[in-house]
């Protein structure tokens, strides 16, 4: 355990390491802070004491001066650790995020489906806000309390030990009060955010879910569910005020106390001749400048909680390896034909809850060069998972995939990426402009050869009659696209992409029949000189294959073309006039 703390503070550090010349410059910035404030009550001492009553003017104007001069220094010194001192944490947080969003970039789609977008978010933003909290003032805080803490006791010990060491007794009873109120500060915020997360997720289910709640007429049922987030919020709110009451209370309270210490044990010194009037005074500033690190380290407790919370979290996220990655010596698949095999491939999800569920067992399958292959099948029985082993989004659990005789495993799954081209039914656009979204099909293609894609998706002329032209914004501020348009999106891109292999998953499903008719050409266009898997609800669609496949759980059931398949395959039969009949 001790070790392991020791193990996340240690790469904690390693953070500061291209920063060191900036973390160095704000600490000795803060140490400068620490000797002015720590020097004021002695000039005060030493003002009082000697230069006035031995009316030594001159020196007093001179202290007077170098104090101004001081007070400059410490503005300065203020500005920059303020300044530069979070500009630290800001660069600190951008590598840490950097590191952690290339990390997340590696890995496979079996992460993404165990793990919330949400929890991702909040570790990219939320937990990171924390980290680079702690790492720009946990270092400081440190540093100045105990700096203020010595020097301002040993001050104290050399105006009138007796004093110094009343006062000494009380700070192990403040430490530990502030530090233990201060852990309770924050597990009651710690909780505070948990709830906070909790009603924000509420709030933007039920905002994003608004017109299904209305065409039920559900507003109550929403209400209820959101009054409850809504009470739970307010009482651990509740409960984060409570413990910064009774934290604020004490610490004022046992403020005070230092300073009824410092009136009453210094009157009695005083009384018996033990210390100046002067002295006491000077004790009393001593005593105002150690309260405020005191302070500072209850701050660091609950700082020093909350950052490495966060910091573990992104540890732990950082440790998880990337389950599919390039095999070592990996080489660029290159000049692709396009044939396509799977030799006696198995593949299980891997479940959090059930465990392992196999869903594809013992495929074989050929498809030569340019060839287009229909997959049918009821619904979950594997089609997709199929056609996504084929760019490695997940990997096959037994056999092998080749390409042009290559294993998938032996080649780069950037170049292999590139060689496949994927079009499903609900088609994701980024936000941003018609023109970004199709040229993310290839970011280095010309404006030329990005209008002719849309010609050849049957795109440009629609596009033409917008207002903004290829400007226009897509997404939640944009205008609203139809299915049919935005599938054209999605074909103009691969047209960009250019891929050997084309994989259109119930890419029309989602069309009514008009559209779908129109589409097809499209589709048939693009199929051209690929290989092509093409899975279809409608089977209408790919009576023109060269090769159909029947599967389901237990596997490839039947093989053959269209009119082959009619005569043989009860399957067949049964979803071709269920799915032609269901049309009429
Ligand atoms: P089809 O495309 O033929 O409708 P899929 O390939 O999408 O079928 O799904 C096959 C089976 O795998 C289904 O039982 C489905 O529940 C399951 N499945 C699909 N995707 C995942 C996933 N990401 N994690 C776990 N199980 C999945
Ligand atoms: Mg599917």
């Amino acid at each position: 355990m001790k070790e392991q703390k020791n193990h996340y503070i240690k790469r904690f550090i390693s953070y500061y390491k291209p920063h060191w010349k900036l973390f160095l410059i704000d600490m000795v910035c803060a140490v400068l802070i620490c000797l002015i404030d720590l020097a004021f009550p002695y000039a005060t001492r030493v003002i009082l004491n000697d230069l006035l009553p031995n009316q030594q003017y001159r020196y007093f104007f001179l202290l007077m001066a170098v104090i101004t001069v001081c007070y400059v220094l410490r503005a300065l010194c203020q500005y920059f650790v303020d300044y530069w001192g979070h500009l630290l944490g800001v660069r600190m947080e951008a590598d840490i995020r950097k590191e952690l969003f290339c990390h997340l970039q590696k890995q496979s789609f079996t992460f993404f489906d165990q793990t919330r977008t949400g929890q991702i978010m909040s570790r990219l933003i939320n937990d990171l806000f924390e980290i680079v909290e702690l790492a720009h003032h946990g270092p400081e805080d440190i540093f100045i309390s105990l700096i203020m803490l010595i020097g301002s006791f040993t001050a104290l010990f050399v105006i009138q030990w007796k004093l110094a060491l009343v006062l000494l007794c009380m700070v192990p009873i403040t430490v530990v009060f502030i530090v233990k109120k201060r852990t309770n500060m924050g597990q009651a915020s710690r909780k505070l955010k948990e709830k906070t997360g909790n009603i924000n997720s509420a709030l933007e289910s039920s905002i994003s879910g608004i017109r299904v709640a209305k065409a039920f007429a559900n507003e109550d049922y929403e209400l209820e569910k959101f009054l409850e987030d809504n009470n739970e919020y307010r009482n651990s709110k509740n409960g984060f005020y409570k413990a910064m009451g009774t934290f604020h209370a004490g610490v004022e309270t046992l403020a005070c106390f230092f300073g009824f210490f410092v009136l009453f044990v210094g009157g009695l010194l005083i009384m018996n001749k033990d210390m100046t009037v002067v002295d006491m005074l000077a004790a009393n500033l001593y005593v105002a400048s150690f309260l405020q690190p005191v302070r500072r380290l209850g701050n660091f407790v609950e700082l020093f909680e909350g950052g490495m919370a966060g910091f573990k979290r992104f540890v732990e996220l950082m440790n998880v390896e990337p389950d599919i990655t390039d095999k070592e010596g990996a080489k660029e698949l290159k000049n692709v034909k396009g044939d396509v095999t799977f030799s006696h491939v198995t593949f299980s999800y891997e479940d959090a809850e059930e465990g392992e569920k196999e869903v594809l067992s013992d495929i074989n399958l050929t498809v030569s060069a340019g060839k287009t292959i229909g997959i049918v099948g009821p619904s979950g029985g594997g089609k997709t998972t199929l056609c996504h082993l084929i760019p490695r989004f997940y990997e096959v659990s037994e056999g092998n995939i080749t390409i042009d005789g290559i294993n998938i495993k032996d080649v780069t799954l950037a170049s292999l990426r590139e060689n496949v081209g994927i079009v499903q039914q609900d088609v994701f656009l980024f936000p941003g402009t018609i023109r970004e979204n199709i040229l993310y099909g290839n970011v280095n293609a010309s404006e030329e050869e990005m209008i002719k894609a849309a010609k050849e998706a049957m795109l440009h002329d629609f596009i033409m009659s917008l207002p903004q032209k290829y400007d226009t914004i897509v997404g939640e501020r944009g205008i609203r696209l139809s299915g049919g348009q935005k599938q054209r999106i999605s074909i103009a891109r691969i047209l960009l992409k250019n891929p050997p292999i084309l994989i259109l998953d119930e890419a029309t499903s989602a069309l009514d029949n008009e559209t779908e008719a129109k589409i097809q050409q499209s589709f048939a266009r693009l199929a051209k000189g690929r290989t092509t898997f093409v899975i279809a609800h409608r089977l209408s669609t790919i009576q023109d294959a060269d090769e159909i496949i029947v599967i389901d759980h237990e596997g490839i059931k039947e093989t053959g073309t269209h009119e082959e398949l009619l005569k043989t395959s009860d399957i067949y039969q049964r979803l071709y006039y269920g799915t032609e009949r269901s049309k009429l």
